[in-house]
């Protein structure tokens, strides 16, 4: 465990039995340091987990069917793409499995909704990264009543036999949501429209969102409530400072890697005499 948490991150922010309305959203759960700390343990931590994912990928070179599939939930602005960029952007892109999910395409839409994340998974070895995900099928289409009531009640527990699948063939879950406050998320969206370099990541539905937000916030309730498994567990993260955010993603990642107690994979051939060879050449 890193300096300044009290306790691992995945205990401090584990969501069992939390009620998503009580959520404090400036709150650094388990995290005893300030800003300037955790922006220095950010680039130290994130090479700990370039390490340890560097012999994830090592062993899936030579068979190992391991992966860790981090799940990014959160509204708009609470800044799944800055996990992206600066967690996952700490490690080697060749070893990341990167998937983000919008609005279903003409051709998603014909199949059940796990189609398109199962075609998304990570392959062995690798880390793999969703921005967005099947959780979108009982967020967005809930409260925006995309699909009969009794199509997205069903969606609880094929997500949670769709898990244990997963889990069962070697991956790990680590299920995130980030979570802003309503002032904050004004706050970020201001900016997107006051910053000719953030308009791209406007959407003027954005703004018709937030006139949802309860019915968001109860769906995420009932999303940490009936899929969050002992296999799969959801991780709550407040996400008002980003710094405490993208640390706190890779605390829980480095945590995944560590308890995969990963080796580098032994030698197919002997070093020594390869030496010699190597030598003689
Ligand atoms: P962004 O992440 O900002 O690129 O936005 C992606 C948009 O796609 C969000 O508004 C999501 O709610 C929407 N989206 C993602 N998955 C689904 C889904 N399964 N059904 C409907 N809308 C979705
Ligand atoms: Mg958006």
């Amino acid at each position: 465990m890193a300096e300044h948490w009290k306790v691992p991150a995945s205990r401090a922010l584990r969501a069992d039995g939390l009620r998503i309305a009580d959520i404090d959203t400036s709150a650094r759960p388990g995290f005893r340091g300030g800003k300037s700390d955790g922006q220095r343990l950010l680039a130290e931590r994130g090479r700990v987990l370039a390490g340890l994912q560097e012999k994830l990928y090592a062993n899936g070179r030579t068979g190992d069917r391991r992966r860790v599939l981090l799940v990014l939930q959160g509204m708009d602005t609470a800044g799944k793409g800055g996990i992206v960029r600066h967690v996952i952007g700490s490690v080697d892109p060749q070893g990341v499995d990167h998937a983000a999910f919008g609005v279903p395409t003409d051709e998603e839409k014909q199949h059940h909704f796990l189609w398109r994340i199962r075609r998304a998974l990570p392959r062995g070895g690798q880390l793999g990264v969703f921005d967005r995900s099947h959780y979108e099928d009982v967020l967005v289409a809930r409260v925006h009543r995309l699909v009969p009531d009794e199509v997205w009640q069903r969606r609880y527990d094929e997500i949670n036999q769709f898990e244990r699948e997963l889990v069962d063939a070697g991956t790990t879950l680590v299920k995130v949501v980030l979570f802003v406050s309503l002032d904050e998320q004004k706050k970020r969206l201001r900016e997107r429209l006051e910053r000719p370099e953030k308009y791209w990541k406007f959407n003027p539905a954005d703004i018709d969102e937030r006139g949802y937000w309860p019915a968001y916030q109860q769906a995420y309730q009932a999303i940490v409530d009936r899929t969050g498994t002992e296999y799969a567990p959801w991780y709550v993260i407040p996400a008002d400072a980003k710094w405490f955010s993208r640390l706190a993603v890779t605390e829980l990642l480095i945590e995944a890697l560590e308890n995969l107690d990963l080796r580098w994979p032994a030698a197919t051939f002997d070093p020594a005499a390869e030496l010699r060879r190597l030598d003689r050449s």
